[in-house]
């Protein structure tokens, strides 16, 4: 029964070394598991021609390799392919490659549903039920690989970058998110460079500066208004963590990691007539002009759970060019996976919430 036996797969590179040596061997067996697991696809302890044959059937007894079930796939006519995975009891929860030219993005998801609850944001419009485990989550890159494709399966194309972008707050899992951003750097494992793994966040300010020193990869900071006021209505976590306290967090964050030249991505979703004006524009840059960045604005993916609209592309072009003239690099992205609700935002899977019946469980008491 694989249910009774260890998940190797719930493992960060360390404990799979610790767990090793609690069998009596090398450490560097660790290293061995993790290049079968997520280079070549293998989960079958039989296959792992280089490991002796008793420690192979001591693994078979007491461990396993299990990553959630996808449970459907659903293919974009622009190539973006959504998939949902079964994390239990119901609940689903959803990963998006986003092939491009040049590279292959897997979005992930680090929660099921989320408990910041943006005011835009289908993810949060179903409330929060639980945190992703290491498997749940290191899992979705393995079920995409084992789609499109290993680092040693001879595929032209494997997955290249990782954005923690899908559903949930990365920083608000942060043991787990750190456990898996390990085996997405491992040399041994996906291999990825820093630059190319981003962990995206709301603005938890204690949690980012916990980050600095521990890991470095890519930050994104979803900002998506230019002061308080506004923000305290769009990203609700933003009555705990003001703007000053989370700029300063990302500072002392970028002091420590140079995965992304020492910039942070600022996320702005564009919501027509809410947070577009080129008045919040200059205001944007004025609160932008210390902080080393670069800016992509995320024009609104409209879901059935909101009323906000996306802004007329005149408006959008206004904003971007107000930023670009102040000197700022700035992208405005372009919607993908749009037709099978597969964009920013607009991931759902299948939730539980647990929020609404625990009213104890606020996002104050969440939060480290
Ligand atoms: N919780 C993290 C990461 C997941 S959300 C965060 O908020 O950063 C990933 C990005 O999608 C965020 O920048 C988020 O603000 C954006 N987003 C959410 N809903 C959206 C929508 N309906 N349209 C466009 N972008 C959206
Ligand atoms: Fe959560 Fe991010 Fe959605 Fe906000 S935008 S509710 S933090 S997933």
């Amino acid at each position: 029964m694989s249910d009774n036996k260890i998940n190797l797969m719930n493992m960060g590179p360390e404990e799979l070394s610790d767990f090793c040596v609690s069998l009596g061997e090398k450490p560097f067996r660790a290293t061995q598991l993790l290049k079968w697991i997520y280079q070549y696809g293998v989960t079958d302890f039989n296959e792992m021609s280089n490991i002796k044959k008793d420690l192979r059937a001591h693994l078979c007894e007491i461990a396993c390799i299990r990553a959630p079930e996808i449970v459907s796939e659903q293919r974009s006519a622009d190539g973006t392919i959504k998939w949902a995975l079964n994390v239990g009891d119901n609940q689903l929860v959803e990963t998006v490659l986003i092939p491009e030219e040049d590279r292959n993005t897997l979005c992930i998801s680090t929660q099921v549903g989320c408990p910041v609850k943006c005011s835009f944001c289908r993810t949060g419009a179903q409330g929060f039920n639980r945190n992703l485990k290491v498997f749940e989550i290191i899992g979705q890159v393995f079920c995409a690989a084992s789609r499109v494709g290993f680092v040693r399966g001879g595929q032209e194309k494997p997955i290249s970058n990782i954005v923690m972008m899908g559903m949930g707050e990365p920083l608000l899992n942060l043991e787990n998110v750190l456990k898996v951003t390990k085996i997405l750097l491992s040399d041994y494992a996906f291999g990825l460079s820093k630059r190319r793994v981003t962990i995206s966040t709301s603005g938890i300010a204690p949690v980012i500066n916990k980050l600095a020193g521990r890991v470095d990869v890519a930050l994104a900071l979803s900002l998506h208004a230019p002061n308080d006021e506004l923000r305290d209505i769009l990203v609700p976590v933003n009555k705990k963590y003001k703007i000053k306290e989370v700029l300063d967090s990302v500072k002392n964050y970028l002091d420590k990691s140079n995965a992304n030249c020492g910039r942070v991505t600022i996320e702005y979703v564009l919501l027509d007539h809410v947070n577009d004006s080129t008045d919040h524009a200059h205001e944007l840059a004025r609160l932008l002009k210390d902080v080393p960045c670069k800016i992509n604005l995320i024009p609104f993916n409209s879901h059935d759970a909101s009323d906000y609209k996306k802004p007329s592309n005149s408006r959008i072009d206004r904003f971007y060019k107000v930023l670009f003239d102040y000197g700022f690099t700035v992208v405005t992205r372009t919607t993908r996976g749009d037709d099978i609700a597969a964009a920013c935002g607009q991931l759902a899977g299948q939730v539980k919430d647990r929020i609404l019946k625990n009213q104890n469980a606020k996002i104050e008491s969440i939060t480290v």
